[in-house]
């Protein structure tokens, strides 16, 4: 089976607030447990969390490993206070607050930066994003920038053409969702060679579901299967992400629904398989496993190859050493 680029350990995949009560005073271990046998049981081995605010996900990924799974985590998201990402994260005011977020994530073991710089989909209206404006170019270009500096992927949380746009161009590492984009954005995607992880399962499953009218679904869906096509047919790299925890995305069974949707959209050939193959290979290795405090981490030298200039980044020197040989015996 693939790897499920993209999953909340925290979330329940039915009711949001039911699971932040059972772990909020301490880590239920026993859930985190149950999940595991439920990715075991679907055959993943590889899991990038997309965080959360009361160390779930920190908890998991020390005992991943008895289940086989290699585990990935950025601690807690970061997002802009008054727009949204409280519900997997925590929030800054001004940059300097930012920049110490990202420190206290990168202290705590993250093995990457999650940052959010929009809304989410209101499922009840087709093309509303909901939340509060996108952040401004300018300040997720210096996101972005901020946690290249200090040699760490990042994994962008983004909807619409304005904010998926910035994001890429700044350089995100990867892009979340994308909903409401165009062929200028998936351009720049390519560009920049940046993975694109749409989350389709997260539209696709609540067909039926009552909770939101189908023909809202539908189009919404039918939209994001354009792009999923013209981004394939573009070559922007694709990714298997289904945001598992979210409503109606069960884990383990999430990564089945997002193969099937890609499946629906590109159809059932070798060379999609292939393609998403590669596009779990690029996550393994950009959002790879990063030693508490270590600035010379391994990313950087995929952001080289990305014909990024390693000047840009501290920790560049070590490109030249033994961090190369790190990289080339991967951990995975
Ligand atoms: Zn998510």
């Amino acid at each position: 089976m693939f790897g499920e680029c993209h999953a909340h350990i925290l979330m329940n995949g039915y009711n949001y607030k039911e699971a932040v009560e059972l772990h909020r005073d301490h880590v239920d271990e026993k859930t985190i447990r149950k999940w595991f046998l439920d990715y075991q049981k679907s055959g993943v081995t590889f899991i990038r969390d997309g965080g959360d605010a009361l160390g779930v996900s920190v908890r998991a990924k020390e005992i991943a490993g008895e289940y086989g799974i290699d585990y990935r985590t950025p601690v807690f998201a970061v997002h802009k206070n008054g727009h949204y990402g409280g519900i997997v994260g925590r929030g800054y005011s001004s940059m300097e607050e930012y920049c110490g977020l990202i420190d206290e994530a990168i202290e705590c073991g993250a093995d990457f930066i999650k940052i959010m710089v929009s809304g989410i989909l209101d499922f009840s209206c087709c093309s509303k994003i909901m939340c509060g404006d996108p952040l401004d170019e300018e300040e997720i270009s210096r996101m972005i920038e901020e946690v290249h500096r200090r040699g760490y992927s990042v994994m962008v949380h983004a909807n619409g053409k304005k904010a998926v746009m910035a994001a890429a161009a700044a350089g995100a590492d990867s892009i979340e969702h994308g909903n409401y984009i165009d062929k200028d954005t998936l351009l720049m995607m390519r560009k920049k060679n940046v993975i694109w992880v749409p989350t389709l399962a997260t539209i696709r499953n609540l067909k039926g579901s009552g909770r939101y009218p189908d023909t809202e679904i539908d189009r919404i869906y039918r939209l994001a299967a354009e792009n999923v096509k013209s981004a394939f047919g573009l070559g922007v790299q694709l990714a298997l992400g289904s945001d598992a925890g979210a409503y109606m995305v069960p884990h383990g069974e999430g990564i089945k629904s997002e193969l099937a949707a890609f499946e629906e959209i590109l159809g059932k050939d070798e060379k999609v398989y292939e393609y998403l193959r590669s596009g779990e290979n690029m996550v393994r290795q950009r959002f790879s496993p990063c030693p508490k405090g270590n600035k010379s981490h391994p990313g950087l030298y995929d952001r080289v190859q990305r014909g990024q200039s390693p000047e840009t980044y501290s920790g560049a020197v070590q490109i030249q050493g033994h961090q190369l040989l790190y990289f080339f015996n991967p951990v995975f």
